[in-house]
């Protein structure tokens, strides 16, 4: 990447309201069948639209063609079904019906690789995709056919892989892999998350990424960084064997966050995405605010490899909201960039 300090987002943003039910995940369609294909490839254009005005550098299709970003991957693989759903706790956190596996977990045919070509189409910027991470997976699951969390998510990280690999063909240059379960299930990150993450990037020459945040901004999420005390120090279990792993980049996230700026000694040496935009808060920040965590953020990742970034996904703002935000992350980046290069 040629561009100093390239902007991106961590993945989703909102959805048009003719599409889909604002500010509401899992929200159904509003179109259907070929209507439906056809406003899926307009609203990926319409974000699209919005990243390139607001200056973003890496772009994405702005998940508007998902319904989750866990959920609809896996509604593509044999082995799950969707009708037999249980109760399951998600991340310690909350309770949600969630679909079982009652087979083999298999993936018949690509999930997103035409989509992703569809994005390649409309641009000649550099393309961030993303898919779940496998622990993220697993824990969004009831698994009545392995029960065992590491064998599924072994069985995940080799789809995942082969999704990976025919995203790269499609010409993505960033796969990213959301995994905001690594903030909690420390112990089964550093016996076997990294690993299958490892897996998943396999034979890869695209650069790779993984996003481990504090999740949307929503109610659960908010409340459970309410009981996480005065500094949060989660990423500290983790990136001691994240920085020895393959993955090139490490999506953070810092803007309002109490998160010890100095964690990100401890993977010197990767590519950041430093989250400098709040996606748990309506306040649109300014271009100022988002410099300053960025300016923080070089105390301790060299310029080359710092990633002006959301904390997470904007999918449940509005649409308002995340364009200002946007245009704040874009800003804020060419203000630091401006300082660098002075
Ligand atoms: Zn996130």
């Amino acid at each position: 990447m040629k561009t100093l300090l390239p902007t991106s987002t961590a993945g989703s943003l909102p959805k048009p309201s003719w599409l889909s039910e604002p500010k509401t995940l899992w929200s159904p369609w509003k179109l259907e069948g070929a209507a439906l294909v056809e406003g899926k490839q307009d609203a990926l254009r319409v974000s699209l639209a919005e990243q390139q005005l607001a200056g973003i550098d890496i772009v994405s299709d702005g998940e508007q063609t998902r319904q989750h970003f866990v959920t609809t991957f896996i509604e593509h693989l044999d082995g799950v079904d969707f009708e037999k759903r249980e109760t399951v706790r998600i991340r310690d956190r909350y309770d949600a019906s969630v679909p079982s596996v009652v087979g083999a977990v298999a993936r018949a045919k690509p999930v997103f690789v035409e989509d992703a070509k569809f994005l390649r189409s409309l641009t000649k910027a550099p393309i961030k995709w993303a898919l779940p991470g496998p622990m993220t997976m697993i824990d969004t699951l009831y698994d009545g056919h392995y029960q065992s969390r590491e064998k599924l998510a072994w069985e995940f990280a080799k789809i995942l892989n082969q999704e990976a690999r025919d995203l790269e063909a499609a010409g993505v240059d960033i796969i990213q892999f959301d995994e905001p379960a690594f903030n909690v299930f420390f112990d089964e990150v550093n016996d076997w998350g990294i690993a299958t993450l490892e897996r998943a990037i396999e034979g890869l020459n695209c650069e790779t990424a993984v996003h481990i945040c504090y999740g949307y901004g929503i109610k659960a999420n908010t409340d459970w960084k309410k009981t996480l005390g005065q500094e949060w120090r989660q990423y500290e279990e983790i990136f001691p064997k994240l920085q020895k792993s393959n993955i090139d980049i490490v999506s953070l996230e810092c803007q309002n966050s109490r998160v010890p700026m100095d964690l990100i000694e401890l993977i010197r040496g990767k590519k950041v995405m430093v989250g400098a935009i709040d996606v748990a808060s309506e306040t649109i920040e300014t271009p100022d605010a988002v410099a300053d965590v960025l300016r923080k953020a070089l105390q301790f990742v060299d310029a080359d490899k710092l990633y002006p970034c959301t904390n997470c996904g904007m999918a449940p703002l509005s649409r308002e909201v995340a364009r200002g935000k946007l245009n704040a992350l874009g800003a804020g980046a060419q203000i630091v960039r401006n300082e660098l290069l002075a």
